[in-house]
């Protein structure tokens, strides 16, 4: 079994080992949780100050021209272009994940009116199933919702499915599905492809340009630690501009939104996705968030999740064979940059994770989620969370009856 000091060595060989400055993290913590929220970081701090104590205390509405303000949502869409393989001009920064899914989904159906099939996975997440049917049902002529097990979406496509909307890497298991091919197949039936990019922007390597999307969005506050509630943000294919209509228009994505005009004229390019006023806090703290971007590349990040995930996993089976499935693919093309154990009181070993300082997560009915996040997290967080987890299941400290209540977030 590897030891601590040779996780110690990998830690001085990580060409990413400074970045872990740049976040506001306690020492006597082990943050394996940066999928579902990540943490403030110094850039993110600096910019919310400055937003604060410059731009509105002094600027007041006239920040509005003078500080950028307006022009943030595709300031920063350009920021998170580079990270997903787009160019600039085609990403935006707007509203919360579940919106933009709304507004992409609503758009897509009316490019298709010939069909009225929309295809997505049964284990989806509960909100993208929620505003897929939702957006159906209001849609204005009847569409199907039809949730499929993903493996067998070659067998439900046809000329009637106007929209494939799937989850990039799946939330529960960590499994990463094949975009360029899966996205190949929808356009070969004439579908268009929408995908949730929630647990791979910032995770895993992406290429919107060359897997020839369509559409897709993602999370501020995952992976890109924009900070709690974070705006989302949204691609669109450059085919698309100027076509895809934004089915909740609000003045600041028309054409002149202070003419005051009565009747709604799109704005080019992704501002027609605008609909209302950006949140300028909101956006500076994702803003400054960025920065530890500009400073490595997705394959560098990438490298180091490998391993983390590699070492994880292998720790875990060494230290406690057969106490956990590992239901998170083992080959590396099909993994995103989390880990997810199964185990039947899953949610008690996770709170008992948490009171020994190693912060993972728990999705139910019966998966232990951690996250592995190469900007911050060492070999030796790996090493020593993995011997918590083996005290933990030694004790049976899992079992403690205060642990039999669930908390409101799990
Ligand atoms: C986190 C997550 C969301 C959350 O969306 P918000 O509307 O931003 O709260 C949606 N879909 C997936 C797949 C997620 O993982």
């Amino acid at each position: 079994m590897i030891t601590r000091d040779e996780c110690r060595a990998c830690d001085a060989d990580d060409p990413l080992a400074s970045l872990r400055q740049e976040f506001l993290l306690g020492e006597d913590e082990i943050y394996l949780d940066g999928n579902s929220l990540g943490p403030v970081s110094r850039g993110a701090q600096r910019c919310l100050d400055d937003v604060v104590e410059v731009q509105w205390a002094r600027g007041l509405v006239r920040s509005w021209n003078n500080a950028g303000w307006m022009d943030a949502p595709l300031r920063l869409g350009d920021r998170i272009a580079r990270l997903i393989g787009a160019h600039e001009g085609e990403v935006l920064v707007a509203d919360t994940l579940t919106f933009l899914l709304a507004k992409l989904i609503g758009g897509a159906l009316e490019l298709r009116p010939d069909r009225h099939v929309i295809i997505t996975d049964a284990v989806n997440f509960h909100s993208d199933l929620y505003i897929v049917a939702a957006m159906a049902r209001t849609a204005g002529r009847e569409i199907l919702v039809k949730t499929i097990d993903r493996d067998d979406l070659d067998d439900h496509l046809d000329e009637d499915v106007a929209l494939v909307m799937l989850t990039h890497v799946d939330f529960r298991t960590g499994e990463m599905l094949d975009m360029s091919r899966i996205t190949g197949r929808v356009h070969e039936a004439g579908a268009l492809m929408l995908w949730d990019l929630a647990h791979s922007a910032g995770a895993v390597p992406l290429d919107m340009t060359d897997s020839g999307v369509d559409f897709a969005a993602g999370c501020g506050y995952k992976y890109l630690n924009g900070g709690p509630g974070a705006p989302a943000f949204m691609y669109v294919a450059p085919r698309w501009h100027g076509v895809l209509r934004n089915p909740l228009p609000g003045w600041l994505g028309h054409a002149r939104p202070f003419e005051f005009e009565p009747e709604y004229d799109s704005a080019p390019g992704m501002r027609a996705y605008v609909t209302s006023s950006p949140s300028i806090l909101a956006l500076s703290a994702l803003d400054g968030a960025l920065d530890v971007w500009d400073r490595v590349t997705m394959s560098q990040v990438r490298a180091k999740s490998l391993a983390l995930t590699d070492l994880f996993i292998s720790l875990v089976e060494e230290s406690m064979p057969g106490i956990f499935e590992v239901v998170t693919p083992r080959e590396h093309q099909r993994r995103g940059s989390q880990v997810a154990l199964r185990h039947r009181d899953g949610y008690g070993i996770i709170q008992a994770l948490i009171e020994r300082g190693v912060i993972g997560d728990f999705r139910a009915p019966d998966i232990c989620r951690f996250g592995f996040t190469p900007l911050y997290l060492r070999f030796v967080d790996v090493y020593d969370a993995v011997s918590i987890l083996s005290e933990v299941i030694a004790t049976s400290a899992h079992l403690d009856e205060r642990f039999a209540q669930r908390l409101s977030v799990t």
